[in-house]
């Protein structure tokens, strides 16, 4: 299944994007909000850098936090 397939003016996804601090290859991990010290206890879903081991929170993980 490409994501891309079905994009009609969709933004480009948070784990397509380079990472900020080094420019490798971001990648989709599950994280469970406890290690992240969120607040939350289930699992989360996170872009994590495979270089650097850079973490970013994709916009969909913020708004499941917010
Ligand atoms: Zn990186």
């Amino acid at each position: 299944m490409d994501e891309r397939s079905t994009a009609g003016g969709e933004p480009v996804s948070e784990f397509e994007l380079a990472c900020a601090a080094c420019g490798g290859q971001l990648s989709r991990t599950t994280v469970s909000g406890v290690s992240l010290g969120v607040g939350v206890e289930r699992e989360l879903v996170l872009a994590e850098c495979a270089d650097c081991g850079e973490r970013y929170f994709p916009r969909e993980t913020l708004e499941e936090l917010a």
